[in-house]
């Protein structure tokens, strides 16, 4: 990896503003899922080194809480532009960990940074209200204040992004961070550690462990100093962490999985659905949790739109994500490759047709595939696919779509492309889902709220709706 700024790859934890080794001074190998090859190692730390990690958020909390939402706003917007003048390296990083192709790693830089961006500016916008009392000698103000400290367990699919995200809005809460990131892709997390330290994040605010995902979760939820736990990743293993933050009655947000609808009505622009299937369901080699998972396809044009998806999906160049003209880049490891292709052989059994792709291509490659003739008895209806494999639906009822998109425990994003206003309002009214994309596929900004219903979780990413999250309200009786 050629980074011209070759200290932003770093084998240590940061720490209450050190780079630390693990105590016990064990490290693991983090390989690159397009070639295997070792990258670099990183300290697998646990309970001791995580308790370290928050009684130095602990302790930085009182001064960072009592800057002015402008000098933490300032700090945050420093961390913004660093990440932005850092973008090269950190693009670079993230393909050589994670395996997107540099083009869409480069788009992750710019969203993460627009997280802290976001936030900088909203720091200032913490508002609160005055309520006429209910007595002629009282006086109602609200406030809202940082939570405190708070934690952030983080998936693989979006090194950087899903980091911001979180801390972005918490620091300008003037709550303070400690981060364990997805154990595929700790160096982004850790090269944004190194900027947000550059930034003049004082030491504590923000800290990043790496390790063992159990010690260091269970250390974080246990704890009675944090105050917030905020996870993205899987429904099981979120649900598992909302039960250890039961008996200190934390704050949780969720982000979960999805199994998002796709829905193509016989009215839609069929080319503008077709790109947004393509954005949607083959952006990150279908490794998002807003991927479309199943796609609906009206009768009238269901012919029509598999043979243009087909023509698009051809034109995919599946490789090594940091080589130029590639699209699509490998699985994050073999077991998400097999889940994909057992996904596939389930609904071939159950008597779907192959349309194109789903060979095997070494490594942890694999052709994007679409399949035909697929019903809801296949895996590919229940379950989050998490690949490159695009199952058509067919159907002719509106209601009986609507149904059919509802019919599952998720609930995050959900897609639809037709023109008649009165659908579009009742399809969108309809859908059981916290984010509706209509005729466009991609929903992602950090300007709107981002989360799910059901199992999908718990909680909003990202708007002005974010910062809710990391704070307490509390409210003020004052006698005069
Ligand atoms: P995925 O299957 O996409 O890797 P996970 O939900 O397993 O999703 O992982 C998301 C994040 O949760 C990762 O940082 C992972 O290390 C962490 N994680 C997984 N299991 C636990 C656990 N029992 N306690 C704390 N963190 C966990």
């Amino acid at each position: 990896m050629q980074l011209k700024r070759p200290s932003l790859l770093k084998t240590q934890c940061y720490i209450n503003g050190q780079w630390r080794d693990a105590l016990s001074g064990e490290t693991v190998t983090i390989a690159n899922p397009a070639t295997n090859e070792a990258i670099a190692s990183v300290p697998v730390m646990g309970r001791d080194e995580t308790r370290e990690a928050i009684a130095a958020a602990e302790a930085a909390l009182p001064a960072w809480r009592k800057l002015t939402a402008k000098e933490r706003g300032a700090k945050l917007r420093r961390w913004y532009e660093l990440m932005l003048e850092n973008a090269d390296d950190l693009a670079l990083m993230m393909t050589t960990e994670q395996g997107k192709p540099l083009a869409e790693a480069k788009g992750e830089v710019v969203y993460a940074a627009s997280f802290i961006e976001w936030f900088a500016e909203e720091a200032k916008r913490l508002y609160g209200d005055t309520i006429p009392g209910h007595q002629g000698d009282k006086r109602i103000m609200v406030i809202k204040q940082g939570v405190g400290v708070t934690a952030a367990i983080t998936p693989w699919n979006f090194p950087a992004a899903m980091i911001t995200r979180k801390a972005g809005p918490a620091l300008a809460a003037g709550c303070t961070m400690i981060v364990k990131p997805a154990p595929q892709t700790p160096f982004t997390a850790l090269a944004l550690a190194e900027l947000a330290q550059e930034a003049g994040i004082p030491p504590g605010v923000f800290s990043v462990v790496t390790g063992d995902a159990v010690a260091i979760g269970n250390e974080l939820c246990e704890s009675p100093v944090v105050r917030k736990l905020s996870f993205t990743g899987s429904t099981n293993v979120g649900i598992k962490l909302m039960q250890q933050c039961a008996p200190t009655l934390k704050k949780v947000s969720l982000e979960l999985g999805g199994n998002a609808p796709f829905i193509v009505f016989n009215d839609a622009d069929l080319d503008a659905a077709v790109e947004g299937a393509m954005i949607s369901k083959y952006r990150n080699a279908g490794q998002t949790c807003v991927c479309a998972n199943r796609i609906y396809v009206q009768d009238g044009v269901y012919d029509a739109f598999a043979q243009k998806l087909a023509a698009a999906v051809a034109k995919l160049k599946v490789g090594n994500g940091a080589e130029p003209g590639v699209t699509t880049g490998p699985l994050i490891n073999g077991a998400a490759l097999e889940k994909v292709q057992s996904h596939l052989q389930d609904a071939l059994d159950k008597g779907a047709t192959l349309l194109s792709g789903g060979k095997l291509l070494g490594g942890n490659f694999m052709e994007p595939a679409i399949v035909t003739n697929v019903d809801a008895s296949m895996k590919v209806a229940r379950e989050e696919t998490f690949g490159p494999l695009a199952p058509l639906f067919r159907f002719s009822d509106v209601d009986d779509v609507i149904r059919q998109a509802n019919d599952t425990e998720f609930g995050l994003a959900a897609y639809f492309y037709g023109r008649d206003i009165s659908l579009i309002w009742k399809v969108a009214e309809a859908l059981e889902y916290g984010m509706v994309g209509v005729n466009t596929g991609l929903i992602s900004t950090e300007v709107a709220p981002f989360g799910g219903m059901k199992s999908s979780g718990l909680g909003r990413e990202g708007s002005k709706y974010g910062i809710d999250e990391y704070v307490e309200i509390k409210y003020i009786c004052l006698s005069v």
